[in-house]
């Protein structure tokens, strides 16, 4: 098969015009070369020649008008530079010998099939020749191109010998598999759960990338149900597998909250393309196994969960290496606010209710709605509608409310330092109770959220505590 018509771009040629000046053969290869056949558009392209990567990386960038600042990674024998929007990978073609306990190989020069080999699956085994014999033909020596077909995840070599010398491509497989929906061969599938332990050799960086990966994927419980089947998922995430299971006693049973918690992500995926608020789909229920209890005249109730949860994020954000800043705050948060909404659906709630989930979510808000739009997940359709529209009015109070007090990302109008300079005071107790007092007053709905009226409203509450105002300041 030949795929000129698809090269186009005169880096293709520049790459051929070098290589051949240095009298070396040079080849496209790996997922630029997959997603010509999936039709999807891909900035990075990967070069392999046989001969030296670096030099010939160092060669085509000279040949573009321009600064072209190429980086080295001489540990790897591998060189890159950046042109327009698009990513040039060069490597020279190699062999690779693993040790037990690494997933970095011993390296030697190899030939063009030899780097094929090294590749993970058939699909991303693919090279298009860039040499004057065969230009733009395609070398598919382990048919990649029929399992892209077919959708096929597969190895090129022996799984059981490809997961073991780099574990990482179990991760990898079981991403593409989700992303492409493909079927993992089964023979590649069960070698995963055969070196399922392997993965301990990986960082969880690594882990967590391609983690991250599956989550951002059109429907993450594909992915995750195979991590689950593999074995995986237990070793990398046990606290989330720990959601599994429905026990009934007395003839009282509860939702599964694993499958329960893998449709409220698939649920999310279409409403946001922000990984943290799926991160936080994710988590919203992860309080649930240490809170289960059984109580006789009840049933199963899972108390405090949402709080526990929200205390378990730093944990598994640390076990997982995802970030420890901001993002995590803000999944924390709306593990421990994925409740409040349900609250504010009853007739009589209070604007005070509203209020104070306002100024506690602030502009989190609306990620918390669409969290908890996701979480109703009854098979019962009318009951579903019937929540929506509940789900519906809340947003509507809250629009109402925030338009009256402004009270997303409230600052108070009236700061510690206006306190103490109308009583004349130093920062100490006093300052604080006061402050506490306005914003109670706030929320609770006796007091406008207005400078004056706070001022007001301050001097009242100094002279409840004894304080006298400041003479310049009376
Ligand atoms: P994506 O950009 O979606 O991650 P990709 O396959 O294009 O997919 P890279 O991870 O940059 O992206 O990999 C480039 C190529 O390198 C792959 O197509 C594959 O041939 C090879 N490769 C990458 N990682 C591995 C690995 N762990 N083991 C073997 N080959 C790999």
């Amino acid at each position: 098969m030949n795929l000129s018509s698809h090269l186009e771009h005169p880096v293709f040629k520049a790459v051929a015009g070098a290589a051949a000046e240095m009298g070396v053969s040079a080849y496209i290869i790996g997922g630029y070369v997959r997603d010509i056949f999936l039709k999807r558009a891909s900035k990075d392209i990967d070069f392999v020649t046989v001969g030296d990567g670096i030099a010939l990386a160092g060669k085509v960038a000279h040949a573009f008008r321009g600064h072209h600042p190429v980086s080295v990674f001489r540990n790897f024998g591998t060189a890159m530079f950046h042109l327009d929007e698009m990513q040039l990978e060069f490597v020279g073609a190699r062999r690779e010998s693993y040790h037990p306990d690494s997933r970095k190989p011993d390296v030697l020069p190899g030939t063009l099939e030899d780097d094929q080999r090294r590749r993970d699956f058939t699909i991303n085994a693919l090279a298009i020749s860039l040499n004057p014999e065969n230009y733009g033909e395609l070398i598919d020596p382990f048919n990649g191109v029929a399992d892209l077909e077919a959708g096929i995840i597969r190895t090129p070599l022996g799984p059981g010998i490809t997961f073991s010398d780099d574990p990482l491509r179990m991760m990898r497989a079981i991403r593409f598999a989700a992303q492409l929906k493909f079927t993992i061969h089964p023979e590649t599938f069960k070698a995963i759960s055969e070196n399922r332990e392997r993965i301990s050799i990986i960082s969880g960086e690594r882990i967590s990338e391609e983690l991250n990966k599956i989550i951002m994927t059109a429907k993450p419980s594909e992915g995750f149900r195979l991590l689950d089947e593999s074995g995986l998922l237990t070793l990398i995430f046990p606290q989330f597998v720990a959601l599994k299971g429905a026990e009934t006693v007395d003839g009282k049973g509860h939702k599964d909250n694993f499958y329960h918690t893998l449709e409220v992500l698939d649920r999310i995926a279409p409403n946001t393309d922000n990984l943290w608020l799926r991160w936080a789909a994710l988590l919203h229920d992860i309080g649930k196994p240490p809170t289960r209890r059984f109580v006789p005249e009840f049933g199963w109730t899972f108390h405090g969960h949402d709080a526990r949860g929200a205390r378990m994020v730093p944990q598994i954000f640390r076990q997982l290496r995802l970030p420890l800043n901001e993002k995590m705050k803000y999944v924390q948060k709306l593990v421990a606010l994925h409740l409040r909404p349900i609250g504010l659906t009853e007739e009589e709630v209070t604007d005070s209710a509203v209020r104070r989930l306002l100024f506690e979510a602030g502009d989190d808000i609306d990620d918390l709605m669409t969290l908890c739009e996701a979480d109703i997940t009854s098979k019962n359709r009318e009951k579903v509608q019937r929540y929506l529209r509940n789900f519906s009015i809340v947003r509507e109070k809250l629009r109402e409310i925030e338009e009256k007090d402004r009270l997303r990302n409230w600052q108070p109008p009236v700061s510690g330092e206006m306190i103490m300079k109308a009583f004349n005071l130093s920062p100490g107790k006093e300052v604080g109770l006061i402050k506490n007092a306005i914003r109670e007053a706030i929320l609770d709905g006796a007091l406008e959220n207005d400078h004056e009226k706070a001022y007001a409203f301050m001097l009242e509450e100094g002279k409840r505590l004894g304080l006298f105002p400041a003479k310049d300041n009376a």
